[in-house]
């Protein structure tokens, strides 16, 4: 089924990792300490043609294939997973806009999201409603050629720059998405600093304050706000960070190697003391596994199978365990320099963390995957016979 990258993704690969490495790696600790990336950052990946991956040619995108997407995901989860957060969540509203949004919205949107010009973000999750999502409390009101939104959102990556909001909100009882510029009145954004990890993703809370939106706003058929268009939205997050966590583990990996290797203690490298090899060869057999379980996703998205939604969620929930363990691990072979500034391993173990909370909390994803495993072996669990008591 997959062996290797053919040659043009390797040589996608190539390019993209010469292009984060210069523009994106060197800067990734300072971003992070200052709890910002410059705006500039997204501008540049537009005209690099990577930052709508998965936007059709017609409108500005790169119409990347699966694999080459996780390829850029994973390059870029090396680097720094905040750009990867924002990266994400602009490319969750675009998946919305180009799926379901009127050709009108598509047209006037998203040659500007493929340039940068306008930046995208994702807004779902309130102060009192995270994993059960389909019942957010901010309310769309009916009105005369529109919707009146009133409520709040929190935790929302990318709202400190983002240009354009998809909003889950409830039209009289029935969960809808709406497209809310930034500047339209009645919204204000507030700030989050001081998080866990992702600290330059710039994450902010929105108050929704009578915002009025036009009829066409609302994309998506009226009640399917969660379970299409926020679900089609979703599984792309996860998709980006089931690769950016594989990214964040090679990182993990890379800084382990090289410090076991000129670190010595008891007149030895690190690396020839067997409990250190025993992180080292954890980390590195999990790490496999992990690209391996994203890219069965990747072949499958491109084949458009739906058993490819479950199987994204699994690679998700697999891979952020993965990259939160082995950043852990590396901490510890780094010893107190893990700790410390100067080493990036204590950025990538905070980072970690949060991977296993975002786009549905690994607690939601085991939910999905364990009720799925009764719908995949139901013929097996049929023919499957409960001994008699003895
Ligand atoms: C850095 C960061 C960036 C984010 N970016 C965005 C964004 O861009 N847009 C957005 O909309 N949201 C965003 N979020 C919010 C994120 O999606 C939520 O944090 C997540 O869905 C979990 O919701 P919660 O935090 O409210 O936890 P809760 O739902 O309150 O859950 C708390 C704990 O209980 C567990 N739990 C809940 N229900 C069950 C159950 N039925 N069974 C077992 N365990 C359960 C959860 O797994 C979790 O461990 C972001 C969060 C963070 C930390």
């Amino acid at each position: 089924m997959f062996v290797d990258y053919t040659p043009e993704q390797k040589d996608r690969q190539s390019v993209i990792r010469d292009y984060i490495d210069r523009n994106i790696n060197p800067h990734a600790d300072e971003w992070d300490a200052n709890e910002e990336i410059p705006r500039a950052v997204f501008s540049a990946l537009g005209s690099e043609g990577i930052l709508t991956p998965g936007l059709a040619t017609q409108f500005g995108g790169s119409g990347m294939d699966n694999v080459t997407l996780g390829i850029l995901m994973e390059e870029m989860g090396k680097a720094s997973v905040s750009v990867v957060s924002d990266l994400t969540v602009h490319g969750m509203c675009v998946e919305a806009i180009q799926r379901f949004a009127s050709d009108p919205l598509r047209n006037h949107y998203l040659p500007r999201m493929a340039k940068g010009e306008a930046l995208g973000a994702f807004a779902l999750t309130e102060p009192d409603i995270g994993s059960d999502a389909r019942n957010v409390k901010t309310q769309a009101t009916p009105v005369e050629g529109g919707y009146v939104l009133k409520g709040r959102k929190k935790w929302i990556s990318f709202a400190r720059m983002a240009d354009l909001f998809l909003v889950i909100a409830q039209d009289e009882g029935q969960p809808s998405a709406f497209l809310i510029p930034r500047d339209t009145p009645g919204l204000s954004i507030k700030p989050i600093r001081g998080m866990l990890g992702f600290r330059s993703a710039m994450i902010g809370e929105l108050h929704l304050d009578g915002v009025r939106v036009s009829a066409d706003h609302q994309i998506g058929p009226r009640g399917a706000g969660f379970s299409h268009v926020a679900a089609n939205s979703l599984d792309f997050g996860r998709y980006c960070v089931a690769w950016a966590c594989v990214g964040l583990t090679q990182a993990c990996v890379d800084s382990s190697l090289h410090y076991a290797q000129n670190r010595h203690q008891f007149d030895r490298p690190l690396r020839d003391h067997q409990l250190i090899l025993e992180m080292l060869a954890n980390m590195i057999t999990h790490l496999k596994a992990a690209r391996a379980l994203a890219w069965r996703c990747a072949y499958l998205r491109d084949q458009r199978d739906p058993a490819s939604i479950t199987e994204t969620t699994t690679a998700k929930y697999f891979s952020s365990i993965v990259a939160s363990k082995a950043a852990s691990d590396a901490v510890q072979i780094h010893g107190a320099n893990g700790c410390g500034p100067d080493y990036p391993v204590q950025r990538y173990f905070r980072d970690a963390r949060i991977a296993e909370i975002i786009e549905g909390s690994n607690q939601m994803q085991q939910i999905m995957i364990a009720k799925n495993g009764y719908i995949e072996n139901r013929k097996a669990l049929k023919r499957m016979r409960t001994p008699a008591a003895q």
